[in-house]
């Protein structure tokens, strides 16, 4: 378990194997800050149309921006990479000085719902690229539903990789491409952030212990 509170880490907790969308139930108690933790997952909003869907998830990209830039100090500013990279981000010091590289995604579920957090293969090739060619790290920042955190694409880290189980074309395809293959990042080797702004804490409803695998 990873707290999303007090960012404390506890390995022998494990993180249970959740499936079906829209769970919330009780998890554990965090051993260290003893607040409630809860694991919810994600579930999908029916869309209006495709237009809606992408002005409403920009808006949402300019709020959590604001809401990391707003929370971590050094930071003047955030702009769009300019290149076709897939990395969308550059972030720039008070003096402006390019000091980083930045990806932000949000999870409509919590830290815990999940033992791994996917993302695009292709993504963390193009991070590890920028980190090599500029020295300068590449952060991929993560919205949860009850944190952020962030992983730092890293080039020693051995990173574990697979198709989703959950890419529609899972079955059928017999030879892929890197885009189509999924990095999985352990969110208990996630850094968590200490602000919470926009998070939920769950307990909507009663607790009930799951069990744990
Ligand atoms: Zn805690």
């Amino acid at each position: 378990m990873i707290c999303p509170y007090c960012t404390y880490v506890d390995n022998n907790i494990k993180i249970p194997e959740v499936s079906g969308i829209g769970v919330e139930t009780f998890f554990v108690d965090c051993p260290n800050c003893g607040k409630d933790i809860w694991i919810i997952t994600g579930y999908t909003e029916k869309e209006v149309s495709k237009e809606h869907t992408m002005i409403v998830g920009e808006r949402r990209g300019t709020e959590l921006m604001k809401t990391f830039i707003k929370n971590t100090k050094d930071i003047e500013f955030i702009r769009k990479t300019s290149d076709k990279s897939v990395i969308d981000f550059e972030v720039f010091d008070l003096r402006l000085n390019l000091i980083g590289y930045l990806e932000i995604v949000e999870r409509n579920c919590t830290i815990n719902a999940y033992r791994d957090t996917m993302f695009n293969k292709s993504k963390i090739q193009k991070g590890r690229e920028l980190q090599e060619e500029n020295n300068l790290p590449v952060i991929i920042l993560i919205k949860f539903v009850d944190c952020w955190a962030y992983h730092k694409v890293s080039d020693t880290f051995k990173y574990r990789v697979g198709m989703d189980p959950s890419y529609p074309q899972y079955r059928k395809l017999q030879k892929y491409d890197d885009s189509q293959v999924t990095t999985f990042i352990p969110v208990e080797g996630l850094k968590v952030l200490k602000f919470r702004d926009l998070c939920f804490d769950g307990k909507r409803k009663s607790k009930i212990n799951i069990i744990v695998n």
